[in-house]
């Protein structure tokens, strides 16, 4: 494995780079994995659940909105996480030449 742009053997992972990097080097930040995306689905969840409740009991149209609000909550969680396993399955995939600190995959 070498460089595509220098041709040097000077070639590592990029997480095993990382890794092995002193917790005060600058460059921890740099070369971090994606961070994953926070948020708590079962609140989603609970929102539908709530709002669903709230309908039932004759509070139809803010129990529909609750609801709603649940659903699309959930749906954006769940880009967001499918996003993130898309560039954290880049970030494994990729490797760092350590003669020019030039990422590649
Ligand atoms: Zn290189």
């Amino acid at each position: 494995m070498v460089c595509p742009k220098c041709q040097s053997p000077n070639v590592r992972r990029l997480r095993g780079y990382w890794e092995d990097l002193p917790a005060e080097s600058p460059n921890r930040r740099r070369y971090a994995p994606p961070d994953a995306p926070n948020g708590q689905p079962l609140v989603a969840l609970v929102a539908v659940v709530v709002g669903i409740a709230l309908a039932v009991s004759g509070d139809v149209l803010p129990g529909l909105v609750v609801a709603a609000a649940g659903l699309l909550w959930g749906a954006a969680m769940r880009r967001r996480s499918t996003r993130y396993q898309g560039s954290l399955t880049a970030y494994d995939a990729s490797r760092i030449c350590l003669a020019e600190y030039y990422v590649f995959a």
